[in-house]
């Protein structure tokens, strides 16, 4: 009874979806007495579903992916047929036994009758019905707390990750996304297109303020929830979408070459150019994108928002790289205070 206060204590105070996963695969792992407790992220990808640990145990203590957890190719859940039925049924578990003796249980977490993620307890023996319960009990909890972290990360509007996970997040998120070959200029990275880096874009809706007039704040809301659907349909699972403020989207796109983050860039660009949306019509967007360098955030944020005025200066409705306005000579980088000029 104490180490199950203990551990639901831990499971509540987290304020971080990594440190709840960690805490609820220990509290797994000791109470259960698994052998393994995986956490899942279940996750779609050309319409077929895959999985990669968030966290895990290794040696009697609890791993995390964190951060670098979207780097992971992941495996075909596919491989899985067990934990395939038992979301098939929408159930809450399943159980199975391999040849050896081993007995995994599989618990889909459902939320909004959707599952993201997924835990996979693995012990030598069956599981007795007590300690389902206090499975379920636990799961629960793990279930609610998720709910509640979800809700303060998200924008409300429009469901993407908010300003203020940004902010939090993003120092992380670059401590883990930093390309292995730190040595080289950033500008030098870029020039060669064939290298794999990481993008910070900035996205921006064009003339918003006109379809607010025109049509009103309700049909500007629907544009904005649907350029935000259009965010979330044209980038992968493993990259990052945020509500930056009111009309603006930031997007943090991973491991993937200059000529293809232009592609991706651009392939949203013209999902919004070709939908139709609702009595508006036609609506743009301009991107500013910038490399992710060892620079710190704010002039990483700042060349992507150099890049975004450049291409709104220049007749909106398109994609501008910070690096290759630098080197066209479109704009010019203050290497003494970090301030950029336009020409
Ligand atoms: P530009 O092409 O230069 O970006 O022009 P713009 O009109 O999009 O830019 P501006 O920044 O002047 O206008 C942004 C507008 O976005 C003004 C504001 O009323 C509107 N806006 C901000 N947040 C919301 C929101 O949550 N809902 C709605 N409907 N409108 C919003
Ligand atoms: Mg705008
Ligand atoms: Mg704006």
């Amino acid at each position: 009874m104490e180490a199950l206060l203990k551990h639901m204590v831990d499971i509540t105070c987290q304020r971080d979806h990594a440190l709840l996963d960690s805490s609820v695969a220990s509290a797994l792992h000791e109470l259960v007495g698994a052998e393994q407790v995986r956490v899942h992220e279940l996750f779609r990808f050309r319409n077929e579903l895959f999985m990669r640990p968030r966290a895990w145990i290794r040696d009697g203590k609890v791993v995390s992916a964190g951060e670098s957890a979207g780097e992971q190719a992941g495996e075909s859940a596919a491989d899985y047929p067990v934990l395939l039925e038992c979301m098939r049924q929408r159930a809450t578990s399943a159980e199975e036994v391999d040849a050896t003796g081993r007995h995994t249980l599989w618990l889909p977490i459902w939320l909004n009758d959707k599952v993201s993620t997924c835990l996979q307890v693995i012990a030598d023996r069956p599981y007795p019905v007590e300690t389902r319960h206090m499975i379920e009990g636990i799961l629960a909890v793990y279930r609610n707390f998720q709910n509640i972290l979800d809700y303060s990360e998200r924008d409300s509007l429009t469901g993407l990750l908010n300003r203020k996970t940004f902010d939090e997040k993003f120092s992380r998120m670059l401590a883990a996304a930093q390309p292995d070959n730190q040595q080289d200029r950033p500008e030098r990275r870029c020039q060669q297109s064939g290298t794999v880096g990481h993008w910070l874009a900035v996205c921006d809706i064009d003339h918003f303020k006109r379809v607010n007039d025109q049509f009103g704040h309700l049909y500007g809301d629907e544009v904005l929830i649907l350029v935000a659907n259009l965010l979330r349909s044209s980038f992968r699972a493993q990259d990052r979408v945020f509500r930056f403020g009111g009309e603006e989207f930031v997007v943090l796109l991973r491991s993937t070459t200059l000529e293809d983050a232009r592609k991706i860039f651009d392939r949203f660009r013209r999902n919004v150019e070709q939908h139709d949306f609702p009595q508006v019509g036609k609506v743009s967007v301009s991107v500013g994108f910038a490399s992710i360098s060892t620079e710190s955030p704010v002039v990483i944020l700042g060349h992507a928002d150099q890049a975004l005025y450049y291409a709104k200066a220049n007749g909106r409705n398109q994609v501008c790289f910070y690096d290759e306005l630098v080197q066209r000579g479109e704009l010019r980088s203050e290497v003494s205070n970090d301030t950029v000029e336009f020409f």
